[in-house]
């Protein structure tokens, strides 16, 4: 339901530099062949391979190459050199790994086969066959060819491969700029005191870290009580955000003002309450374009539906062309998990290698409102909504973290 109302955003230009994480806009196609020109694998000599038969053949008859041949010394190219006069027939080019290989040659013999027998010769000791330790122009990327197509996620590699080809400058799709409301009457921001009754806002760092992991420009509002105002100036605060994420007063509880409050609004609530533990209480809703999520207030159901809900409208909107992908794996449960009702458990573990096999285990106490346990959680194991037991080293479902 949610990556099909979300667009994709539009697209941007920018520095290749600055494009890390984003998406292509466009296939790349090659504007040159990388590498640009012929050149030498290896240290040693570019040579003609004929020069191993034509200097002991038998006179017109082919014969088998044969090695060694002494060759005349023909100077010495580097990397970076232009490529030299064309290499004159029974002599030798000193090229190293990169330089470009002199016209006429077609092979390199790598150094630890040759031997410089005077300032003037060279004993090439063993033959190579045409084309032996040439790259070829192209032999990489060829001029024209389409080395990455649109929605490729540009990472480090990526870039490598853009920068070889000389890009500079590079279309993306553009990611979400996101809007962040923390509400509660209960919270207080780190450094200020902390008053009888009130707690922490962990919300605040959590779920903007997370936008920010995906990619998203993250603006945040402050503290938000559990009024309906305020809430209502806060949402208008967002301006024109593409995304909005609030967490808590979701619920049913006598303050929990956040699904009125939208849509009063104008924000059409698509669904609200989904059959998973922990977060049922969550809420996707839309108003033109913008996607709007509330989460509920407790770290932990705030952490699992920003994963389950959020994420995909994030990569959607960023030009991912698989939004809903999830990174899971089947491992083996280290324990027991019982469960007594008919929802979806997402419980925080670490995945771990044992013995060569993938093994999961449940960390600690799994309430809601335990949320020390995210911390060192490196995947959440996925209790079916029909399972009420799985037993010792029966497989489940991981979403890595
Ligand atoms: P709510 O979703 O408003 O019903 O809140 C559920 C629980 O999460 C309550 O115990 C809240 O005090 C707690 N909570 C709500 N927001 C935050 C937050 N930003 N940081 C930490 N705990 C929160
Ligand atoms: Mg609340």
């Amino acid at each position: 339901m949610i990556v099909e109302r979300v667009s994709v955003l539009g697209t941007v230009t920018m520095s290749l530099r600055r494009a890390s994480g984003l998406r292509l806009a466009a296939d790349v196609v090659a504007g040159t062949a990388v590498s640009p020109f012929d050149n030498s694998a290896m240290d040693g000599y570019a040579i003609r391979s004929t020069d191993f038969s034509s200097n002991h053949g038998i006179s017109g008859a082919p014969s088998a190459p044969s090695a060694p041949v002494v060759l005349r010394f023909s100077g010495e190219t580097a990397a970076g050199d232009p490529p030299g006069p064309p290499l004159a027939p029974s002599s030798a080019r000193a090229v190293m790994t990169g330089a470009p290989v002199p016209p006429g040659a077609d092979a390199v013999v790598q150094v630890e086969w040759t031997e410089r027998v005077s300032e003037s010769e060279v004993r090439i000791l063993k033959p190579v066959s045409a084309g032996a330790h040439i790259r070829r122009a192209g032999s990489d990327i060829a001029a024209g060819s389409i080395p990455l197509r649109r929605g490729h996620l540009l990472r480090a590699f990526e870039e490598g491969v853009l920068a070889s080809l000389g890009v500079e400058f590079i279309a993306v799709q553009r990611s979400p700029v996101a809007w962040f409301i923390p509400t509660g009457n209960e919270l207080t921001a780190p450094g200020k005191p902390l008053g009888p009754g009130k707690i922490r806002d962990a919300n605040s760092s959590l779920v903007t870290e997370l936008l920010r992991s995906e990619g998203c420009e993250v603006r945040s509002a402050p503290i938000t009580p559990d009024d309906k105002q305020l809430l209502s100036d806060a949402i208008a605060a967002g301006g024109d955000c593409d995304l909005l994420v609030t967490t808590g007063g979701v619920s049913i509880g006598r303050y929990d003002t956040v699904p009125e409050v939208l849509t009063a609004a104008g924000v059409e609530i698509v669904f609200h309450r989904v059959n998973i533990k922990p977060g049922m209480p969550v809420l996707f809703g839309m108003r033109g374009d913008v996607p709007f999520f509330s989460l509920p207030g407790n770290p932990v159901s705030a952490a699992v539906t920003f994963l389950q809900f959020v994420r995909p409208a994030i990569r959607k909107m960023s030009g991912d062309p698989d939004p809903l992908r999830r990174e899971c794996v089947r491992a083996r449960l280290a324990g027991r998990i019982v469960k007594q009702d008919g929802k979806r458990h997402y419980l925080r573990g670490r995945l771990e290698m044992v013995d060569g096999e993938p093994v999961a285990r449940v960390l600690g106490a799994q309430e809601s409102n335990i949320g020390s346990s995210l911390a060192g959680a490196n995947c959440l194991v996925i209790v079916p909504e029909d399972r009420k037991e799985i037993a010792e080293s029966e497989y489940v479902e991981v979403e890595t973290l």
